[in-house]
């Protein structure tokens, strides 16, 4: 099969043809339809990932059709068309037992832990856990476009921040997963404040449903601004971006018995940012974090995407053929442009 493949961490990826994936007992392998670029194929690709063995192929936001079935999996055929969060649990340890598959202790995520779905072909493990259905009417572009960004801002807005109709809620950063949250949190009737340093992503942050903005960029204090609009502070605040200035103004601009939920990932220098912990013990805010979303919180997902309350598919930017994907894998450290790449030809 055609596969994009880096040889060394921050050396070009190319395309290469790799001999094709068989399924594991328990796992399944899916023809790839739609692949989505992300920054953590960038991440992983720069060697910020210590799961990574290389050779490599990236790519962990898919969607596809079941080509071949391991001997152990009950649930799934050939044929049938399916996506998959990108931390797969493995259905058997406490945490997947208590229905935590996605801080699971054995999580398979692909283009981590294994080659990934920048390729005609891709092999997942556990399937019986993890796979998610595309209904007919849902495109795999769009159903790609679920398992990463998506999924876990809804997990962070509905599951871990437990917003309700009528609270505030800061989002700060407004790139695919800041994006995704003000549509989430949106549609379950609370008012968002939009932070980023772009009037260009404020502009489509105020169209997916944002009531207020705030330009970081124009603004000498972020949380006085976000004080000013919701008068004490926000019920909830999202850091969609992870960088220790939205990490802890996300926190500071939380009002008294607040929760903040971290989402954008915390690498390298940004990982230990100074969480004022005065202010988290004299106003009894809440810190957590948001990592994927397990298989069968799909279904609320996916009931909301049917009833057109989610319109996911706006966040889609570009439709791009896999020898494109090098390149955009490459070009992801930079902030510009709104919208998710797809590979949807391979
Ligand atoms: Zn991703
Ligand atoms: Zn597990």
């Amino acid at each position: 099969m055609k596969a994009v493949v880096f040889e060394q961490f921050g050396q070009a990826p190319r395309i290469q043809t790799v001999p094709d994936p068989t399924p594991s007992e328990e796992g399944v392998v899916v023809k790839v339809e739609a692949t989505g670029v992300c920054r953590s194929d960038w991440h992983g690709w720069m060697g910020h990932d210590r799961d990574i063995v290389l050779p490599h192929v990236p790519g962990h936001e898919l969607a596809g059709t079941i080509a071949a079935v391991g001997r152990q999996v009950k649930r799934w055929r050939v044929g049938d068309r399916v996506t998959v969060p990108f931390v797969a649990g493995c259905g058997h340890c406490p945490q997947c037992s208590s229905g935590n598959h996605q801080v699971c202790e054995q999580q398979f995520q692909p283009g981590f832990t294994a080659w990934g779905s920048f390729a005609e072909y891709v092999a997942l493990d556990f399937a019986d856990t993890n796979l998610v259905e595309v209904p007919e009417n849902l495109d795999f572009a769009t159903a790609a476009s679920l398992g990463c960004r998506f999924a876990t801002s809804f997990r962070a807005i509905v599951d871990q921040g437990r917003v309700q109709a009528g609270d505030w809620v800061a989002v700060h950063g407004c790139g695919g997963v800041g994006l995704s949250a003000i549509m989430i949190a949106n549609a379950i009737g609370a008012n968002v404040v939009a932070i980023d340093l772009t009037e260009e992503k404020l502009a489509f942050a105020r169209e997916l449903g944002a009531v207020a903005t705030v330009n970081a960029s124009e603004t000498k204090s972020v949380v006085s601004a976000v004080r000013e609009l919701t008068g004490e502070g926000v019920h909830v605040s999202i850091d969609a971006l992870g960088h220790p200035t939205t990490s802890v103004n996300s926190i500071r601009n939380l009002r008294r018995r607040g929760r903040h939920v971290q989402v954008g990932l915390m690498l390298g220098d940004h990982a230990r940012p100074p969480i004022p912990m005065d202010r988290v013990i004299a106003y009894e805010l809440e810190i957590l974090g948001s990592h994927g979303m397990q298989a069968y919180r799909y279904k609320a997902m996916l009931d909301m995407i049917e009833t057109g309350k989610l319109s996911p598919e706006k966040l889609i930017g570009k439709r791009i053929g896999l020898d494109d994907a090098p390149e955009a894998l490459m070009q992801m450290d930079r902030f510009d442009g709104v919208g998710i790449s797809v590979v949807t030809r391979f």
